[in-house]
C-alpha cells in the first residue's frame, strides 16, 4: 500500500488521504479546506489526481472538512461508491445539501454585490452535484470487514466525536493501517467513547488538540454566567454553533440548566433548518449515542426551531433576553452572519464561542478581540461581550489521545495529521517520548510506502 497526504497535512481541515494498492485507488475522506483564504483557495485548485481514477471513497464522518469536497469530486468525474456508517450517510445528506446551498448563495451574493474578484463567481458545486453524490453513498455495518476490489478489507469502528463518526481499519495482504478519523472524548455526556485501537502496522491520527488539555470547567456553569447577565440586562446570547454535534451538546447543557430552574424567562431559539433534522437522526440512530428516546425528546424539546428565512429575519429584529443558537460554528457562513450584524454592536449582548475556531475565520478574529468583523463585504463593529465556552469539544485532547494510544500495540509508524503545525508537532513529540513510537508529521502531498518487513528470528 502507498499513502499520499492530499490534505489535513500542516492544517486542521481538508482531510483527504489517497491509498494506492494493486493498481487501485481509494480515498479516505474527501473534505473541504476551511479557514484562512489561502487554504480555502485550495478547494479551487485542480484535484491532484484524476477524480475518475478513484475507485471508492471511505468516509470517516459527515463534518465538511472530511466530506465537503465530495460533490466536486463527483462533478469532476468520480463515479464510485462512498462507504460510511448509516448515521454518517444520513448526516451527510443534511450537510452536503446545505453546503451546496451555501456555495450557490454565496456565488449569487458575490455576483449581486460585485465584491468578488471574479467577473462570474461560480459555486464550488451545486445542489444537483450534491444530490448525485448522495446517490453514490452506501452504508456499512459497524465492525464488519467490507471487502473491496483489489483485496482490500475496510472495517468501520466507532470513534465517538459525532453521530456516526468512525475510525477506519484497513487490511491489504499482510499490512494493516488505521485512520483515527476525528477522535471523540472518553467521557462525553452524549457520545459513546472511541473503540479501542485495533493492532495496526500504520496509524494516521488527528491532532486538532494535540498541544492542549481541555479545561476542567463545567460548560453549563459558564453558560449560566451569561444567562444571569442576559436576564439582568435583557441581552441576547448569540451562540455560533455547528448544526451537528455542537448544537445538540449545547441543548443538553441548557436542558440541565432548565432542570435546575435557570432558564425561566429566557427562550432558546435554534435558527438552523438543519438542526431539527439532525435531532430526528438522534432518535433514528439510538445505538450511536448515550441518550434514551425519552431524554432525546426532552433535551431537544427545550428549543424553538426556526426554519424559514422570514422567521430568521424576524429573530434578528427580536429583543432579548433570549438565547440564539445558529450556524455556522466558526461564523464562516450561514444565518449567524445576519444575527452577528444585528446583535454584534450592542454591548448588552454576548457572543459565546462554543468550539474550535480555525485560524483566519471570523470566529478566531472574535476570539482574538477584533473590534470589527467583515460581513458581506462590510465591516460591522463588535461591542458585544465575547465569551468562550470551554471544554465542549467533540475531540479528545492530548492527554485523552495518549491514554487511548497507550492501550494499543505499537505501530511501525504513526502519522500525525489534522492539526495546526504546533499541535501536530507537540503530539508527535509526546507520542515519541511517552510511548516510544516512531512518528511522522507529513507534509502536503507527502507520500509513503506501507510495507511489513519480514521478521527474522
Ligand atoms: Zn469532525
Amino acid at each position: 500500500m502507498k499513502i499520499t497526504f492530499l490534505g489535513a497535512a500542516g492544517t486542521v481541515t481538508g482531510s483527504r488521504y489517497l491509498i494506492e494498492f494493486s493498481g487501485r485507488r481509494i480515498l479516505v475522506d474527501c473534505g473541504l479546506f476551511q479557514g484562512l483564504k489561502s487554504l480555502r483557495l485550495r478547494n479551487r485548485e485542480r484535484f491532484p489526481i484524476a477524480p475518475s481514477s478513484v475507485d471508492a471513497v471511505l468516509l470517516t464522518h459527515a463534518h465538511l472538512d472530511h466530506s465537503g469536497y465530495l460533490p466536486r469530486l463527483v462533478f469532476e468525474g468520480f463515479k464510485g461508491p462512498i462507504y460510511c456508517s448509516s448515521a454518517t450517510r444520513d448526516l451527510s445528506r443534511i450537510l452536503l445539501l446545505d453546503s451546496a446551498h451555501i456555495q450557490e448563495e454565496e456565488a449569487e451574493h458575490a455576483r449581486g454585490h460585485g465584491y468578488s474578484k471574479h467577473a462570474h463567481p461560480e459555486p464550488l458545486y451545486t445542489v444537483a452535484a450534491a444530490e448525485q453524490t448522495l446517490r453514490q453513498f452506501e452504508s456499512v455495518a459497524w465492525a464488519e470487514p467490507l471487502a473491496l476490489n483489489g483485496g482490500l478489507k475496510a472495517t468501520f469502528l466507532r470513534a465517538g466525536h459525532i453521530l456516526g463518526a468512525s475510525m477506519i481499519h484497513l487490511r491489504h495482504e499482510r499490512v494493516t493501517a488505521t485512520f483515527s478519523g476525528d477522535l471523540g472524548r472518553p467521557r462525553d455526556p452524549m457520545m459513546a467513547p472511541p473503540s479501542p485501537l485495533p493492532p495496526s502496522d500504520y496509524l494516521v491520527i488527528e491532532s486538532t488538540y494535540g498541544d492542549r488539555k481541555h479545561e476542567d470547567v463545567d460548560p453549563a456553569a459558564e453558560l449560566d454566567g451569561l444567562i444571569s447577565r442576559a436576564k439582568g440586562n435583557g441581552g441576547v446570547i448569540l451562540i455560533p454553533s455547528f448544526a451537528v454535534g455542537r448544537t445538540q451538546s449545547l441543548l443538553f447543557q441548557l436542558w440541565s440548566l432548565k432542570k435546575a430552574g435557570r432558564l425561566q424567562g429566557l427562550p432558546v431559539f435554534v435558527d438552523s433548518p438543519m438542526a431539527s433534522d439532525v435531532t430526528d437522526l438522534y432518535l433514528k440512530h439510538p445505538s450511536d449515542h448515550r441518550l434514551d428516546p425519552q431524554q432525546c425528546r426532552e433535551v431537544f424539546g427545550i428549543a424553538h426551531y426556526v426554519r424559514t428565512a422570514d422567521e430568521s429575519k424576524a429573530l434578528s429584529a427580536r429583543k432579548g433576553p433570549m438565547i440564539l443558537i445558529s450556524a455556522s460554528g466558526m461564523i464562516t457562513g450561514g444565518r449567524i452572519l445576519h444575527h452577528l450584524r444585528a446583535f454584534g454592536g450592542d454591548p448588552s449582548n454576548a457572543i459565546a464561542l462554543a468550539g474550535y475556531q480555525a485560524e483566519g475565520t471570523r470566529g478566531a478574529q472574535l476570539a482574538q478581540g477584533a473590534e470589527s468583523i467583515k460581513i458581506f463585504g462590510e465591516y460591522v463593529p463588535i461591542r458585544a461581550k465575547v465569551a468562550r465556552l470551554p471544554n465542549e469539544s467533540a475531540h479528545a485532547d492530548a492527554d485523552e489521545m495518549l491514554a487511548w494510544l497507550r492501550l494499543a500495540a505499537r505501530p511501525i509508524r504513526t502519522y500525525i495529521t489534522h492539526g495546526d503545525p504546533p499541535a501536530s508537532a507537540a503530539l508527535a513529540e509526546r507520542i515519541g517520548k511517552e510511548l516510544g513510537w516512531d512518528c511522522t508529521v507529513p507534509e502536503q502531498l507527502g507520500a509513503y510506502e506501507w510495507n511489513r518487513p519480514v521478521i527474522r528470528n
